[in-house]
């Protein structure tokens, strides 16, 4: 989820809408998860590999056993030794290199929405082709790949408009099998991207919540010569304002209460840092009353009610405010300074067709601050467990990157 800089760990358990796919667990409205707590969802396990025929099989020399970061109770991953699943019908096995933690893996994880012990989040990865399930052309082992987005319908109106988070079957799509903090980890042959040559696996594994910021920023309809305020400067929202200043859109104006975030926004190139007790918000009665420093744009990052709410009161008159990050308490809305202003509130999620191309494209940019919105030294899975207290707390800014073959112990 976006925003973690403003994580709480008091939210209740909570049940996730039906459907959800894998693809979407990082950002759904409610910690998405329909995940399966079976260590291995691979239907050809045991099945002879001559058994298999078709294209592309290509099973041997893998190992019989892989570590996973198994999800236990709130706050509680441990690391297991699992079965490495067997790839089926169009499934690709990748072996994991990196794998980022999501603001939502801390609400899954860490706030217990994962409801379910025994399941292995993770889905922000990279890693190389290992195995090829029957029928999978297009791919050889060894290849760098991305893990892309959730295959959808691809017949309803929403996914022929290029939306496929919007697809309109998506509750008969369901993904079960387990995420990426694992050694192994299971894909649709038609959901992997290619990895570009000119990006390290650290590097693009920031190509799903740079999808994501992006998609929030053209949600948002912000254009170049616009003013715009990003609230939380957790990973979406620094991924954002990254973005909009490699758009040369703004002055951005970050609003974020950790220290160490209210740093990186600055490194990033954010124009003003404030704190969000410096907002002005205002009562009923004074639903024309505009902030000074009011912007044609925000976009809210951190998924709390209260900074949707000043959000809101930051709004010019004609402004936007998109919801990008996603929590579990409903804000209000002052409905005269919404009809009187002619505001316009969007929700943002995910992303739509062409998401990660044009992620890869902008993290492929040279000058795109990668290094800043990572941080340094790689995670392993026994350091899950710490480093989402961390991202929780805001003690750690940037991406959190794990790799499951790394030496076990934290960092
Ligand atoms: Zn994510
Ligand atoms: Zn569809």
């Amino acid at each position: 989820m976006p925003g973690t800089s403003t994580t709480t760990t008091s939210a209740p358990p909570r049940s996730v809408p039906p459907g959800v796919a894998k693809g979407d667990r990082r950002d759904a409205p409610e910690g998405g998860s329909t995940y399966s707590d079976a260590g291995c969802s691979a239907p050809t396990d045991g099945v002879p590999e001559r058994a298999l025929g078709g294209r592309g099989v290509v099973l041997s020399g893998l190992p019989d056993t892989m570590p996973a970061a198994v999800y236990r109770r709130p706050g509680v991953v441990e690391v297991e030794q699992r079965p490495v699943p067997r790839p089926g019908p169009g499934e690709v096995l990748v072996e994991v290199d990196h794998c980022g933690i999501c603001g939502s893996d801390v609400h899954l994880l860490l706030d217990g929405w994962a409801g379910r012990p025994g399941l292995v989040a993770g889905h922000e990865y990279t890693g190389s082709v290992a195995a090829l399930g029957p029928g999978v052309d297009g791919w050889t082992t060894g290849d760098p790949v991305v893990g892309g987005p959730s295959p959808r319908c691809g017949r309803c109106r929403r996914c022929l408009e290029g939306k496929p988070s919007q697809c309109e079957q998506q509750g008969s799509i369901v993904d079960n099998s387990d995420g990426a903090f694992a050694g192994f980890v299971l894909a649709r042959a038609a959901s992997l991207v290619p990895r570009p040559p000119q990006l390290t696996s650290r590097q693009a594994a920031l190509a799903e919540p740079l999808a994501v910021a992006l998609h929030g920023i053209t949600r948002s309809g912000v254009a170049p010569g616009d003013s715009v305020m990003v609230v939380g400067a957790g990973p979406i929202g620094a991924l954002s304002i990254a973005a909009l200043v490699a758009r040369g859109i703004g002055p951005v104006v970050a609003v974020e209460p950790g220290g160490r975030r209210q740093q990186l926004a600055r490194d990033l190139g954010a124009a003003e840092v404030l704190h969000p007790d410096d907002l002005q918000t205002f009562p009923a009665w004074e639903p024309e009353r505009m902030a000074e420093g009011a912007v044609h744009v925000v976009l809210e990052c951190s998924g709390r009610k209260s900074a949707m709410e000043a959000g809101f009161n930051q709004l010019r008159r004609g402004g936007t405010l998109a919801l990008v990050g996603a929590g579990v308490d409903q804000p209000s809305f002052d409905p005269n300074r919404f009809i009187l202003n002619e505001l316009s509130v969007v929700g943002s999620f995910v992303y739509d067709d062409g998401g990660f191309g044009d992620a890869l494209a902008l993290l492929a940019d040279p000058s795109f601050p990668t290094d800043l919105l990572i941080e340094a030294g790689d995670v392993a899975l026994e350091g899950i467990s710490e480093a989402l207290v961390g991202l929780a707390e805001g003690r750690l800014a940037g991406k959190v990157m794990v790799a499951p073959r790394r030496a076990g112990g934290p960092r």
